[in-house]
């Protein structure tokens, strides 16, 4: 797995950092965070992405989209309801209890 900070400042002053819509994003076995500081943050959360990938292999680069229509469809929030961003949620949440 590979983390990688965008910028090691704790409120990165670059302009095109402040319009990307995560702190933190997941690409397989590739975690990409804006800072340091959000990758330390959201680590638990952004690992359970991988888990789901290792879970789902390439075919979880269409699940993740197919939930987020999903809940779209339905009238729900197609992040926040996202079957994967729940379980992400629980599972850093979980962490941190156990902390
Ligand atoms: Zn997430």
């Amino acid at each position: 797995m590979l983390e990688i900070a965008l910028s090691q400042q704790v409120k990165p002053d670059f302009r095109l950092l402040h319009r990307l819509p995560f702190c933190a994003i997941t690409f397989g076995h590739v975690v990409i965070g804006l800072t340091a500081h959000n990758l330390e943050h959201l680590r638990a959360h952004e690992h359970e992405h991988v888990r789901q990938y290792e879970r789902w292999g390439l075919f979880f680069f269409l699940a993740y989209p197919a939930s987020s229509l999903y809940q779209w469809v339905r009238g729900n929030n197609p992040y926040w309801d996202n079957r994967f961003e729940v379980q992400a949620r629980l599972s850093a949440a979980n962490a941190k209890n156990e902390a």
